[in-house]
C-alpha cells in the first residue's frame, strides 16, 4: 500500500543521501533524486539519471507526494486566485494565490482543520483532522506554478492549520522550500504565522532561520484574548511577548503582530492605548485586520473611522502599523471559508 511508503517530496537532503548510501549507493545519487522531486517532477521510473532496480527499489519504498486542483476560484476585483486542492487522503486544503508589485506570493495551509479553535476563524470549526507533510506544502506550490506558468516568489504560511503546531513537517518544508536545488525561495521570503505556541516560538528562535515571524495577537489583554483564543488559556501575552524578544535577538527579524479588529470588541480607543503600551520598543509591526464575519451576527468589521483611529493611535506612539489590503473578497479568500463550503 502506498500509505506505508515514505514521501520523497518531505525528505531532506540529507536524508536522501543517507538512504542511497545505506542502498550501497554514492551519496550525490540522493542530492539527484532531491533536486528531481522538489523541482516538482513526480515519476520515479522517468529518473532516468537512476538505473531500472535502483529506481524499482525506490518505488518499492518511497512515493512523491501529489495534490490534484479540485476547484480554482479567480476574483473578479483583482488578480487574487483561490485554489481547492484534493490530497491523496480525498482531505481537502486551500492555498490564495495574491499578486503584489514585488511578485507573486501564495497563502498555503499547513493541516487539514485546525485544533486551536480562535472563535473567529473558520478552518478550525471541525477541528485538526491531520498535519500535512512537508511535501504536501511543497506541491502547493509547484501545482499553482504549473497552472499559472508563474514562479511564486514569496511564500506565507496562513492558509489552514497552525503551523507551529505541525512542527516537524514545518521545518522540513523550510529548510526544502529554501534549498538551491529546490524551489530556492529565500527564508526572508517566507513568513509563518502562529496564534502564540511559546515553546514551538522559542525552538524556531533557536533554530535562527531568518523567516518572518507573525504572531496573532488580536486583543491587548489576557483576559480579552481568552475570550477569543483558546490558547490565550496556556500562555499569557506577556509570556509569548517574552518568546517574541527572545526571537528577535536570535534572528535580527522584525516581527509582525497581526491584530483582527472587531467592532465593539478590540477596536476601542483604550484597546489601543493598551495595545501600543505593551508594543513599545520592541522591533515589530502591526498588522491590523479588519475581521471577516464567518457566519451572521458575531464578529463585524469595525467601521472606517474607528479603523484610522485606532492606526493613528499606535503611530503617535511610533509603533509602525499597516491595514491589511483586503483581496480576493468576492471569493472567500480569507482562510478556511471555502473548504468548509465544498467538504465531500
Ligand atoms: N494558525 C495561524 C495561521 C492562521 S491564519 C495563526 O493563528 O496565526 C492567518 C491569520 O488570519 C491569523 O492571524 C488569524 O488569526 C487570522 N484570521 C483567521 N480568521 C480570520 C477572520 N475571520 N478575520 C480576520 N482574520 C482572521
Amino acid at each position: 500500500m502506498s500509505k506505508e511508503k515514505a514521501d520523497l517530496l518531505s525528505l531532506t537532503e540529507g536524508e536522501l543521501q543517507d538512504w542511497f548510501q545505506k542502498m550501497g549507493e554514492k551519496k550525490f545519487r540522493g542530492s539527484q533524486v532531491f533536486e528531481w522531486v522538489q523541482k516538482g517532477h513526480k515519476s520515479i521510473d522517468e529518473m532516468t539519471i537512476l538505473s531500472k532496480s535502483l529506481r524499482d527499489d525506490l518505488k518499492k519504498q518511497m512515493k512523491v507526494a501529489e495534490l490534484r486542483i479540485y476547484k480554482r476560484f479567480q476574483s473578479s476585483m483583482d488578480e487574487t486566485v483561490k485554489y481547492l486542492f484534493d490530497l491523496e487522503d480525498g482531505n481537502r486544503i486551500e492555498a490564495v494565490l495574491m499578486k503584489y508589485r514585488h511578485g507573486y506570493s501564495l497563502c498555503i495551509s499547513t493541516q487539514v482543520g485546525c485544533a486551536m479553535g480562535c472563535k473567529f476563524c473558520a478552518s478550525t470549526r471541525g477541528g485538526l483532522i491531520r498535519h500535512l507533510t512537508a511535501g504536501e506544502m511543497i506541491d502547493q506550490i509547484h501545482l499553482v506554478n504549473r497552472d499559472k506558468g508563474i514562479t511564486i516568489s514569496n511564500v506565507v504560511l496562513m492558509g489552514i492549520g497552525e503551523p507551529l503546531h505541525n512542527f516537524d513537517q514545518v521545518h522540513r518544508f523550510l529548510e526544502n522550500v529554501n534549498h538551491k536545488k529546490g524551489l530556492n525561495i529565500s527564508y526572508r521570503k517566507v513568513t509563518l504565522s502562529t496564534c502564540g505556541l511559546v515553546p514551538e516560538i522559542r525552538q524556531l528562535g533557536e533554530l535562527a532561520i531568518p523567516i518572518n515571524l507573525a504572531i496573532s495577537l488580536h486583543a491587548p489583554s489576557d483576559e480579552k484574548r481568552r475570550e477569543i483564543m483558546p490558547i490565550a488559556k496556556k500562555y499569557t501575552i506577556e509570556e509569548v511577548l517574552r518568546a517574541c524578544r527572545e526571537y528577535i535577538k536570535s534572528t535580527n527579524r522584525r516581527i509582525t503582530f497581526e491584530y483582527a479588529l472587531v467592532k465593539d470588541f478590540n477596536d476601542q480607543r483604550e484597546d489601543a492605548e493598551a495595545l501600543a503600551k505593551r508594543l513599545k520598543g520592541m522591533l515589530c509591526h502591526v498588522n491590523l485586520i479588519p475581521v471577516n464575519p464567518i457566519d451572521q451576527g458575531s464578529f463585524e468589521k469595525p467601521y472606517e473611522k474607528r479603523i484610522k483611529a485606532f492606526e493613528q493611535i499606535l503611530e503617535k506612539h511610533r509603533i509602525p502599523v499597516t491595514v491589511r489590503r483586503e483581496l480576493g473578497q468576492d471569493i472567500d479568500a480569507a482562510c478556511g471559508q471555502l473548504r468548509n463550503q465544498h467538504q465531500s
